[in-house]
């Protein structure tokens, strides 16, 4: 097997170098990567990763682009607002690469379809920001032995690291047992994130993923790199995998993948009302009213004994299909979006409480038999 004319100009840089070469460029085309977000970090991920000439690239992500998603995902323009995220991302990188494949996933990453997704590819990037995501990729990349390129950013600083027990690291367990609590896991929409920083932690996801494919230098297997862009320091740990570890120790507890969504949903407030007391208030006369504010599909697949149907996004609009003054629990998958729901309909003098964990939650202790999509 050899390059062709065409791809032996456009990589004539990778060629000249002795690392890279041909036999490089051509493990770098038989290479298949995914990248599961097409956000802040996904954007430079795979715009180098299109640019390099990896040859089978995959995006996940169920996402729109926002305009306010433009400040730092630089894959997406001002005319893609609007457009699925994975499509505006294959557009721009097969205008940088047509040599190369890039197929789009509209999904989110659930416990369901990771290890499949995980299996398909060679190497696997994490440029999510949600911990639930992160437990189900690690528990997969273990479980598939496939590594885990790791990226995280938080206001101006960053990490990287890959995740390879396999290769004789630790895996992301090793160093988090257990997903934080949500008041202590803000995400970039509730603290903002230097628009310049997942460029920065991104392209470091994507050296380290061109190295593993290239088999060179010493990559981030058993070391946490971190970046703090105000003070412009790096530095780096060495990590090691723990022998306790409940998903690659020797005594693993965890055997399947676990629904992390569930698990990582928010905590109970004032706000938020818990399934067991949602159950118990259901029962009560006269029982509060029952909002379901997800999509029609979502509504149709399964819900909650005399939920009212409103999707969130038309709720401003639907007010008068609720009584006045009703007692309101709300409810939606993970407990998003019935906080927007809660939000707006306290505007309106609604009481209302969002329930917390969502019917993910309610699912876990309450209905197995439940369908929540
Ligand atoms: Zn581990």
């Amino acid at each position: 097997m050899s390059l062709t004319p065409a791809a032996r100009q456009r990589y004539a840089r990778h060629l000249s170098l002795s690392d890279v070469g041909e036999a490089g460029q051509l493990r770098l085309t038989a290479a298949s990567v995914l990248i599961v977000g097409a956000g802040g970090l996904g954007s430079p991920v795979a715009l180098y990763l299109a640019a390099a000439g990896v040859g089978h690239i995959g995006i996940v992500d169920d996402d729109r682009v926002d305009v306010s998603n433009l400040q730092r995902q630089i894959i997406h323009s001002d005319a893609d607002i609007g457009q699925l995220k994975v499509e505006s991302a294959r557009a721009k990188m097969l205008a940088i690469n047509p040599l190369i494949t890039v197929t789009p996933h509209v999904a989110r990453v659930t416990a369901a379809n990771v290890l499949t997704l995980v299996q398909a590819y060679d190497v696997i990037i994490d440029a999510t920001d949600s911990f639930a995501t992160r437990y189900m990729l690690n528990d997969a990349c273990v479980l598939a032995g496939k590594p885990l390129v790791y990226g995280a950013i938080f206001r101006f600083e960053g990490q990287a690291s890959v995740f390879a027990p396999h290769l004789g690291g630790p895996c992301y367990r090793c160093l988090f047992p257990d997903p934080p609590t949500a008041d202590l896991a803000p995400n970039c929409t509730q603290t903002g994130v230097f628009g310049v920083l997942p460029g920065v932690v991104g392209t470091v996801q994507a050296t380290e993923a061109l190295k593993l494919i290239l088999g060179i230098g010493q990559t981030l297997v058993g070391r946490l790199w971190l970046y703090d862009a105000l003070r412009m320091q790096t530095d780096s740990w060495p990590i090691a995998a723990n022998p306790a570890c409940p998903r690659c120790g020797s005594h693993p507890t965890l055997s399947g993948i676990v629904d992390m969504e569930a698990q990582c949903a928010a905590p109970i407030s004032a706000d938020e009302i818990s399934v067991s007391d949602a159950q118990r208030r259901l029962a009560q006369t006269p029982a509060p009213l029952v909002l379901d504010v997800r999509d029609d599909h979502e509504y149709a697949a399964g819900h909650l004994a005399g939920a009212v149907h409103i999707p969130v996004d038309v709720l401003a609009t639907r007010l008068h299909d609720i009584p006045a003054g009703a007692d309101i629990i709300v409810y939606c998958r993970s407990g998003m979006r019935s906080a927007r729901a809660r939000d707006i309909l306290r505007r309106h003098a609604y009481t209302a409480v969002s329930l917390a964990g969502g019917l993910l939650a309610w699912r876990q202790q309450i209905d197995a038999t439940l369908d929540v999509v």
